[in-house]
């Protein structure tokens, strides 16, 4: 048998806080190294979980895998995603505290995926009633409903989650699955009508295009050729090698039955999809006056019936701005490059809607409704699938957003692991000792302070579009950057508005609200909406017990086994990872409660072996000093061992190994 010394040196160690050298980057990223190869993807920091993306199928999900962890000791068994969901779910069966499992990395890292098998553990590990049954297949089938509606193939990840997603598992008293929630934060709606090259547009267009039965195409008036769509077609990239389109449509058919849309239903929604491509290939052209004329009757025909709006009205709608001077209503021609972007404003504000309602309907469908269940008694598991840090070479609004969520999470990350440290040491009875770490609340109170921060300037400057002259910092930023203000706007003409309220589609008269057109309040700017989503979502995470899992991305290529260190390096960097190690390293590299400790280290003592019949703390005392443990080396708390250096417990790992 390969010994325990030669082992740790071919597979590394499984937790970070066993590293010798536990400060060196370099030690950090071979031990990462040395498990990758092994196809190890996932090790421990403490209770933090690190995972790599191994852009291939690994044999470990299986139903035996997830037996395996069921109900074992976090540190008994190898690290993996179900260790970490088991572990959250027996802390909220027997403390009945609710816990979160935050998952972050940066794009392709691997955390959706992450976040379905947690999802997935839950549905077959936990008890189930033939009600339950229904909402676990729920619970499963909202993926891919919501990935069609919001995921897309980036450069990144073929299969890039373009909003983030909050999602409550509700559990009844037997731990049960009974019911869930899901939040979507900001999705990105400037896809629908815009793609870079290589990217495409949101997976749903494609699915219908490619899987819808002809008679359906034809009342949609679709073609089955995505290229004659200008919505999707900027991209240049209508098919991906690792998706099935057509059989991706099935799928989320079938979800959408499962989750309980009706025939109806469906139908109003694929009008609704189907019209955001005709909108996309609408045209205009120009009279001399400059005001813009539409082009193309046919796809005002299938919009005013898809829609069920008045042709007449939308035409006018999508030429004209009304203003209103002086009391009056005046309706204003649009010039071409304006009526396009109405056109466009129309299209995101549709489709992004659409998917609110979408989420909204899922999670009826998900409430639990038994009277007898009160869902105040309900525990809760939260997961968190959220974007990562982005940084590309053109950086806009969507990334200002997304770095500052991460920001706000980073924060929290800290503030609360560092709490969790030290009530340990507390329950524990062991002095706790400062540990100095970087705090992003500046950068965080840059984003989002009253009146100083960021995001006050921005809205500031939104309410005097026009102030030409007024040269701020601001409109610099506007001049580098582009498009800040518009896309924190976010305006839709009012007569575009007017019309979807007119519309028969029983989506869209939810969608667009009447009293939002008397409304005499401004509304609110996507970048304040956002940042009170946020502050509203870090109040339901501070109430919860956080797990962590960091995915990191492998190489750009979203190839199997190629590592590529520079990449990891940046991340393992701005994830914080160093920080995280030192913070848990800066006591005790190792700590076990004793009865688990004894259990697998008493043959090593004769006056433990074969048991130890008094109490526990004592049982372990005698362990160590005949193991020579110094006193400097370890401290007994009141239910643990904590040993201050990964060298101590390896003497022990091996006394193990060569009796
Ligand atoms: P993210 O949500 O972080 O952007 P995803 O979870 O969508 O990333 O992962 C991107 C792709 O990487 C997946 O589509 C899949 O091909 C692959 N992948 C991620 N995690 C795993 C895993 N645990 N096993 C196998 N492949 C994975
Ligand atoms: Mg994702």
């Amino acid at each position: 048998m390969e010994s325990a010394l030669t082992a740790r040196d071919r597979v590394g160690v499984q937790d970070f806080v066993l590293l010798e050298n536990y400060t060196s980057e370099v030690a950090f990223i071979e031990n990462l190294r040395k498990r990758f190869k092994e196809n190890l993807i996932y090790t421990y920091i403490g209770s933090v979980l690190v995972s790599m993306n191994p852009y291939k199928d690994l044999e470990i999900y299986t139903k035996q895998h997830m037996e395996r962890y069921r109900g074992v000791n976090f540190y008994e068994v190898s690290p993996h995603i179900y260790a970490v969901a088991d572990n959250a779910y027996r802390s909220m069966r027997t403390e009945r505290r609710d816990q979160c499992i935050l998952i972050s990395g940066e794009s392709g890292a691997g955390k959706t995926e992450a976040s379905k098998k947690v999802l997935q553990y839950y549905a077959i590990t936990c008890p189930a009633s033939e009600h339950v049954q229904t909402v676990k297949d729920r619970l499963l089938q909202s993926n891919p409903v919501l990935e069609a509606f919001g995921n897309a193939k980036t450069l990144r990840n073929d299969n890039s989650s373009r909003f983030g997603k909050y999602m409550d598992i509700q559990f009844d008293f037997k731990g049960a699955p009974v019911g869930g929630h899901i939040i979507n934060y900001l999705l990105e709606k400037s896809r629908v009508v815009h793609q870079s090259h290589g990217e495409r547009n949101f997976h749903i267009f494609y699915q219908l295009i490619e899987g819808g039965e002809e008679d359906l195409l034809r009342r949609l008036g679709l073609e089955k050729n995505p290229q004659q769509y200008q919505y999707l077609v900027k991209g240049n990239c209508p098919k991906v090698s690792s998706i099935n389109d057509r059989n991706d449509w099935k799928i989320v058919r079938k979800a959408l039955s499962i989750i309980g849309f009706t025939d109806d239903e469906v139908e109003e929604l694929l009008n609704i999809i189907a019209s955001v491509l005709h909108l996309g290939n609408v045209q205009y052209g120009g009279e001399d006056s400059g005001s813009a004329y539409i082009t193309t009757e046919t796809q005002i025909k299938y919009l005013a019936r898809l829609l069920g709006v008045d042709g007449t009205v939308l035409k006018e709608a999508l030429t004209h701005k009304k203003i209103i001077a002086k009391g009056e209503e005046l309706m204003s021609p649009l010039n071409q490059e304006q009526a396009a972007s109405a056109r466009d404003a129309l299209s995101k504000a549709i489709y992004g809607r659409t998917f609110t309602w979408l989420v909204n309907k899922i999670n009826d469908s998900l409430a639990f409704k038994d009277d007898s269940f009160n869902s105040k008694n309900a525990s809760v598991i939260g997961l968190l699938d959220i974007y990562g840090f982005e940084v590309f070479q053109n950086n806009s609004f969507e990334q200002f957003c997304i770095n500052y969520c991460n920001e706000k999470l980073q924060q929290l990350f800290i503030e609360l692991t560092l709490k969790s440290e030290q009530e340990e040491y507390e329950a524990e009875g062991i002095t706790w000792e400062p540990v100095q770490y970087f705090n992003n609340k500046i950068i965080c109170d840059l984003v989002e302070e009253k009146f100083k921060g960021i995001i006050s300037i921005l809205d500031e400057e939104c309410l005097r579009p026009g102030d030409a002259s007024d040269i701020t910092f601001l409109e610099k930023l506007e001049d580098t950057v582009g498009g800040f203000l518009d896309k924190n706007n976010d305006l839709l003409f009012r007569n575009l508005k007017e019309a979807m309220c007119m519309s028969e589609n029983k989506i869209l008269t939810q969608c667009f609200d009447r009293e939002e057109l008397t409304d005499k309040k401004r509304p609110e700017t996507a970048a304040t909406q956002f940042k009170n989503s946020l502050a509203k979502l870090m109040e339901i995470l501070m109430s919860k017990e956080p797990s962590y899992v960091r995915c990191i991305k492998p190489n750009d290529a979203k190839q199997a086994g190629r590592f590529d260190e520079v990449l990891i390096r940046h991340q393992v960097k701005y994830l914080g990872l160093m920080e995280n190690l030192r913070v848990r390293r800066a006591g005790f590299a190792y700590r076990r409660r004793y009865e688990t400790f004894l259990q697998r280290y008493k043959s090593l003592c004769p006056d433990t072996w074969p048991n130890w019949d008094g109490r526990l703390v004592d049982g372990v005392s005698t362990l160590v000093k005949h193991l020579g443990y110094k006193p400097e080396e370890y401290k007994l708390g009141r239910t643990k061992i904590f040993i201050r250096f990964p060298k101590t417990l390896f003497a022990t790992e091996d006394a193990l190994e060569v009796r």
